[in-house]
This record gives structure tokens, sequence and C-alpha cells, in this order.
């Protein structure tokens, strides 16, 4: 496979996650070596600041833990993501894992006690049902 891959921007070590840290993932320096890497924060994206309190989703909604609905940024953070990924040319996206935004195919539950649940974050959902393939950090040996 080549191309540009859409990857989550805090997995490259850019300190835009909720509370304000990021972690590089080495599988992804390496992916970066054969394939350009197109870093998006959802989030930020969406008009968040950094930090911010965590969210989690409830339905379609996302919500605070300070009880704000904040489903228009995290909706607003998605289409931009869409737009780069359509821009570049990425077919693929490397994603981080339970977030609100990014997570693929476990996120958590809605309550704030750390339970996992199946479902996608809002972007990832969102590039999935436009024909982008996404990938979980801890998948990402399938692409290299
Ligand atoms: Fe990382 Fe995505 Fe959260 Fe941004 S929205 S901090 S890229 S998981």
């Amino acid at each position: 496979m080549t191309g540009p891959v859409l990857v989550s921007a805090c997995l490259l070590g850019r300190c835009c996650r909720y509370d304000g840290t990021g972690k590089a993932l080495p599988e992804l320096i390496r992916l970066g070596e054969r394939r350009r890497l197109v870093p998006v924060c959802p989030e930020c994206l969406g008009g968040l600041p950094t930090p911010r309190p965590p969210a989690e989703r409830q339905g379609e909604r996302v919500v605070n833990q300070e009880g704000d609905d904040v489903t228009e940024a995290y909706c607003r953070g998605a289409e931009q993501a869409l737009r780069i990924a359509r821009e570049q040319g990425c077919t693929v996206a490397v994603l981080k894992e339970r977030s609100p935004s990014c997570g693929a195919g476990q996120i958590y539950d809605g309550t704030f006690r750390h339970i996992l649940t199946a479902g996608d974050g809002v972007t990832a959902e969102l590039l999935r049902k436009n024909g982008i393939t996404v990938v979980g950090e801890s998948q990402i040996h399938t692409l290299l």
C-alpha cells in the first residue's frame, strides 16, 4: 500500500490531548519513513482549547465532564479532518484509540467511569462513512 496517511497528531507527539500531553508512537515514525503522514487533531480543528475537560460520546451527542454539550465542536473538527484527508488524498487513517473523536471500534461509554463500549469516535465514524479505512494505533502493524 502507498499514498499519504491521515494520523492523529497526538500519536506523532504533538501535545494536543485534552490534558495537554501527546506521545509519539515509534511504529508511526517508522511508517513515516515510507509514507507521507498528514497529522490532524480534530478537537483542535473544531476550535477546542488545550488543555480541555475530558469528553465522552453519549449517543449522537458529545458531552464533557463539566456537563457541557460540545457536539458542535466535535462535528466541526470531524468535517475539517475529512476535508484535509480528501485534499491530501488520504485513503487510510491511523487514529488514537478510545478517543471520543479519533477512537475506532471502542470508546468510553459516556458515564466517565472508564467503561469501554463498542463504537467509534465522531471523526472515525465520519471518515469510515466516507470510505476512508480507519486503523487504531494498536493495529498499525497491518500497514508496516
Ligand atoms: Fe489526539 Fe484525536 Fe484527541 Fe486530537 S482529537 S488529541 S488527535 S485523539
